[in-house]
């Protein structure tokens, strides 16, 4: 190889390859001969950091250096010393035209050329800035063009990505179903997306820059600005809700969320951000929490144990009721732990029995004992039943445990065996009799204290009587004094009174003798109208009515006797005289009073005294009929009359009732049993005595 020329020797090893090249068979002829333009211009363009090619003479023949040598593919280095013209056929006229207007002075620039380059067997697309300069030699004329060749191929694809990347967005964008929105540092909004207008209504110009908060409801908004103001100066994540106005003026709650978009050096590029329509949530949370609360306060409500756990049987809520029967802590019991509660004699049971309803979804009904919050077990009732959804499958178990020791308890009582029961009843019973008998006695013998004391009073005054004219007679005859006959009388007389208080005394303990006979009552009573006339003076009228009444069965001198009594009763309440009315009638059965209240059940004779005197207050009436019991002044009344009567009629089968009142009256009644047997004729009656 033969030693370059001078302007040839450069780092750029095209200026050896152009040395080497036979330029002789060019238009250009052997490098010797090249005019000192041609050679500066090479020269010049081999010290380039960019591509250059040296466009010579009207055929536009290539020099070029390394840059341009790449751009020629696999075309270099035969392109070395062609025409532009045969190296790139396919641009054969765009060459011609640059050529022809170099040669005529112009400057050409071909920004993002795009070009088809075959320079590796195949089309390539690329894209190239093309500048091309006219070079002029000495004496002025134009005789080639110095062309830089750029090639921009990855700019303009980077761009083209770009461009592509942003459309994307931006139909990715506008067609997303939440709104979007795009910010710059400053906090500008750059974009939004379609969503935004069409539920807000704003129009482009409207929500550009800090527009896009107008439809923040007022009273959220200073807050939504402030967050946001706040998170861009940030340049951190936000999130915030606010209530936004859509077009037809409804607000409705959004959540805004956005994150800071930052360039590969980490510089802050403003946020994109998207706005969801959460009111349909907001609004569904609600009915969600609403229907909780109203589950939790049936749940509450109800005396039960509610429990409900998952499919797998893991236990996940149980309502108050439980916590407070329990004792336990909130939580205490959840999963499998509710099986410590179980009496440990349960456990067994109640988990196979769980796990058969959790493997079948059988409901589940099993009865066992629960610790209770005092320490004891408490027996109890639990039931179960699976929650299926649409296809079946259970979502969830509910169950409830119910208190049922009371029931237990009971059962227990009723279980006890029924002697048992009549044992204590017969004990209890036994009990009582011997009590009553106590009673019964006790008040007997106060009774017989009564009267004994009652009795010995009277006595002692009738046996003074005989004493005194015993005494008497006594003194007279010692003193040979026979006229004792007085005396003898008047002992006579107390002896006679004490018989006659010993017939009283028996008839009050019914053993006087009586003779009963069949009697006709109203008969009876009217025969006793002029004895009763004559023993109680003028001044008492007697009136007697009687009806014709059934027969009795009675003592004859003992009724007259009772009714005696009762007309010096009614006499001895009426001082001053008055009428003494007698009645004697039938009560049929059900209209006399039974003893032990109600009505009797059988027929009476009613035999009846009433007086219009002093009458008597309740505590005389209650005792009036008592043995010895007496208002009247000493040596005037006994206390005798009514006891006496109260004996007689009780021993006859009926019995005596009395009504009074103090300053009205009294009335005593007496009812006669009906004598029930056959009539017979008079003459079969007993005989009187
Ligand atoms: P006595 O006539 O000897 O007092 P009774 O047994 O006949 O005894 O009567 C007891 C008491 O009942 C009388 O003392 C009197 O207080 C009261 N009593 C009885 N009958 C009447 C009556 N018709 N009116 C008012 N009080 C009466
Ligand atoms: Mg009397």
């Amino acid at each position: 190889m033969v030693d370059a020329p001078l302007f040839l020797r450069v780092p750029d090893p095209m200026g050896s390859l152009i040395a080497a090249h036979d330029w002789g068979r060019t238009p250009l002829g052997p490098i010797s001969g090249w005019p000192a333009v041609l050679k500066l211009s090479v020269s010049t363009m081999l010290r380039s950091a960019v591509p250059m090619t040296l466009l010579w003479g009207e055929t536009g023949v290539l020099i070029y250096n390394s840059g341009y040598a790449k751009v020629c593919g696999k075309r270099h280095p035969a392109a070395l010393g062609q025409s532009a013209f045969d190296v790139w056929p396919d641009y054969r006229d765009f060459n011609r035209s640059v050529v022809e207007r170099s040669l005529a002075g112009e400057a050409l620039a071909f920004d993002e050329q795009e070009l088809s380059l075959n320079r590796n067997g195949e089309p390539e697309q690329v894209w190239m800035d093309l500048r091309y300069s006219p070079i002029a030699d000495e004496d002025g004329r134009f005789c080639g063009a110095l062309a830089i060749v750029l090639d921009v191929t990855e700019r303009v694809l980077g761009q083209r990505r770009l461009q592509e990347s942003e459309t994307r967005f931006r139909e990715m964008a506008d067609h997303a179903p939440v709104m979007v929105w795009v910010t710059n540092p400053t906090g500008h909004c750059e974009y939004l997306n379609l969503n935004w207008y069409a539920f807000t209504g704003q129009s482009l110009g409207e929500a550009a820059g800090f527009g896009w908060l107008d439809p923040i409801h007022p009273e959220d908004r200073g807050a939504a600005e402030a967050a946001f103001l706040a998170a861009n100066a940030a340049k951190a994540p936000f999130r915030i809700e606010y209530r936004l106005r859509r077009h037809d003026g409804a607000y409705r709650l959004v959540i805004d969320a956005a994150a800071p978009r930052f360039d590969p050096a980490g510089t802050f590029l403003g946020y994109v951000g998207s706005v969801i329509d959460i009111e349909e949530r907001r609004e569904s949370e609600e009915r969600l929490r609403e229907s909780e609360a109203r589950f939790q306060a049936i749940a509450n409500s109800v005396d039960q144990m509610i429990w409900s756990t998952r499919p797998d049987g893991y236990h996940d809520y149980f309502n108050d009721r439980w916590y407070s029967f329990t004792g336990l802590p909130r939580g205490a019991t959840d999963g499998e732990r509710w099986n410590g509660v179980f009496h440990p004699d349960d456990q067994e049971r109640a988990a196979r029995t769980w796990r058969r309803s959790l493997a079948t979804g059988d409901p589940y009904h099993i009865e066992y004992r629960l610790r209770h919050a005092s320490g004891e077990y408490r027996w109890v009732l639990g039931r179960a039943q699976p929650v299926r959804d649409q296809t079946g499958a259970i979502t969830r178990w509910f169950g409830t445990c119910t208190d049922i020791q009371d029931i237990v308890d009971a059962r227990e009582v009723l279980a006890k065996s029924r002697a048992q029961l009549e044992r204590e009843v017969e004990a209890r019973t036994e009990k009582l009799m011997v009590a009553e008998r106590t009673l019964r006695q006790m008040q007997k013998m106060d009774a017989i204290g009564q009267l004994a004391g009652g009795i010995a009073h009277d006595f002692n005054n009738m046996l003074a009587v005989v004493l005194s004219g015993l005494q008497l007679v006594q003194k007279r005859l010692a003193r040979g004094d026979t006229n004792v006959g007085a005396f003898v009388e008047g002992a006579m007389d107390g002896a006679k009174r004490a018989s006659a208080l010993t017939q009283r005394l028996l008839a009050f303990a019914r053993q006087q003798p009586l003779e009963p006979e069949r009697l006709d009552l109203g008969h009876e009573l009217a025969d006793l109208q002029e004895l009763l006339t004559r023993t109680l003076g003028s001044r008492y009228q007697i009136e007697i009515r009687t009806e014709p009444v059934w027969p009795t069965l009675a003592d004859r001198s003992q009724f007259e006797n009772a009714v005696l009594n009762l007309a010096v009763n009614a006499r001895d309440a009426m001082p001053e005289g008055g009428r003494i009315q007698l009645r004697a009638r039938n009560a049929p059965a059900g209209s006399a009073p039974a003893e032990g209240g109600g009505a009797a059940e059988r027929d009476y004779v009613l035999v009846e005294v009433e007086d219009r005197g002093a009458g008597m207050d309740e505590a005389t009436l209650a005792r009036a009929f008592e043995p010895f019991f007496t208002t009247k002044p000493e040596g005037k009344g006994t206390g005798l009359g009514l006891s006496q009567i109260f004996g007689y009629v009780r021993q006859s089968g009926g019995f005596v009732r009395a009504r009074s009142e103090p300053g009205v009256g009294t009335v005593v009644s007496m009812y006669f049993p009906r004598d029930e047997a056959v009539a017979s004729p008079p003459s079969a009656a007993p005989d009187r005595a």
